[in-house]
């Protein structure tokens, strides 16, 4: 292989550490031998404190973040079960899908993109129901709006149903206290805010999820994603049932160790410093977020396009000239929007100070007079504060 370096500031993945990349180097252990499965446990234990709960079944499922999507919905969703679904964006309507192809009645309320979810709307498809399940994306990487989760998740559970959160994008870059919260089922991916590469997706399930689980007429659908099947091996039995990705799960165990050791408060801070960092350097540049201040997310920032500016060919001049991945506009947003992701091992002072120098050379190019120098000048100071 000959591959170039690129600082991957899209909306995933992110920079992987090297102590992540090295450790998936070491040699190969067997899935069931005692040293690995003392790491796996370490890895469940380390999950809980990041997410900050005690459920016992918390687990990677091995598969990328839409696997953990699916297996919330296929272990939780029976045939007939109303299932409602809050959609702002691109990963909220594949949440519906996948309620649907599980069986589900599912009821999408939509609002467009850029929105948080109307919380009025929300109340009143659950309590047209009676409803089983309610689904929505905590930061929505399509957009970039961070979903507030206390109110939301408080009529969820007034209702009688069970919440399924998409964590994907703000785990380990936003605060998620899933016990504290209330949070039924959760999932997540690991190369967004944790910056491990793609490949896993960590889910926790609480004591209400697991009784609807376990009181299933018919099995679960996927039987390779069957939570009961898979509690048996991460749990005590250690029953075969797939080979786990172990090299995979060595990056993850890093990971995770890196995450701790900086702290969840440093790295939820570190997040927002840059993200507003960013932000300041970017109006400096005459450039606009696409998501109002206080709704969007710090680890990702969709940007209008102005006016008379080619779209990919700014995204073409940063990869080429500049070795930086940008994200393009997905959606209703495809074609209008840039996606900058400041994410995880991403999020520092010197990505913001490339990319905007590239952004700032592209839009020079495109005919705007922009000058970098100030726009990291306003972003440098933003950080200093
Ligand atoms: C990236 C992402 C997903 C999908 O994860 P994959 O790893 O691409 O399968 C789901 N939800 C959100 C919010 C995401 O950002």
């Amino acid at each position: 292989m000959n591959l170039p370096e690129i600082l991957l500031l899209g909306p995933g993945p992110s920079p992987v550490p090297p102590e992540v990349l090295s450790a998936q180097a070491a040699p190969l252990l067997g899935h069931l031998d005692p040293a690995f499965l003392s790491l796996m446990e370490g890895i469940q234990a380390d999950l809980r404190t990041a997410l900050a709960t005690a459920n016992p079944l918390t687990l990677p499922i091995s598969g990328t973040g839409s696997a953990g999507m699916e297996a919330c919905l296929v272990n939780l969703v029976e045939h007939g079960d109303r299932v409602v679904i809050g959609v702002n964006g691109v990963f909220g309507k594949r949440m519906a899908e996948i309620g649907r192809r599980a069986g589900g009645e599912v009821v999408e309320v939509e609002v467009p993109f850029g929105r948080p979810l109307d919380l009025e709307e929300m109340q009143h498809a659950i309590d047209d129901g009676p409803t089983r399940i309610v689904g929505f994306v905590h930061a929505e990487t399509s957009t970039g709006v961070l979903q507030p989760l206390d109110d939301l998740l408080g009529r969820i559970k007034e209702a009688g149903a069970l919440s399924v959160v998409d964590c994907v994008t703000s785990f380990c870059g936003a605060p998620i206290q899933l016990d504290a919260l209330g949070i039924d089922c959760l999932y997540s991916g690991t190369q967004k805010c944790l910056s491990v590469p793609p490949g896993l997706a960590p889910v926790s399930f609480g004591p209400r999820a697991m009784a609807k689980v376990a009181e299933r007429a018919s099995p679960c659908p996927s039987w390779y994603l069957d939570l009961s099947l898979l509690g048996s091996y991460w749990g005590s039995e250690r029953v075969y049932h797939h080979t786990a990705p172990i090299a995979a799960l060595y990056g993850l165990a890093t990971g995770l160790g890196l995450v701790l050791a900086e702290g969840l408060e440093a790295r939820w801070q570190r997040h927002t410093k840059i993200g507003n960092a960013f932000w300041q350097g970017l109006t400096a540049l005459g450039l606009e977020p696409a998501v109002e201040a206080g709704l969007r997310t710090p680890m990702l920032t969709s940007i209008r396009v102005p006016d008379g500016v080619d779209e990919l060919n700014v995204r073409k001049r940063l990869r080429d000239v500049y070795q930086i991945e940008i994200g393009g506009g997905l959606g209703e947003w495809k074609g209008r929007v840039w996606r900058v992701g400041l994410m995880g091992h991403g999020a520092r002072m010197s990505s913001v100070v490339r990319v905007l120098s590239a952004l700032a050379d592209a839009l020079n190019v495109e005919g705007k007079s922009v000058s970098a120098s100030e726009a990291i000048a306003e972003a440098e100071r933003a950080f200093g504060d």
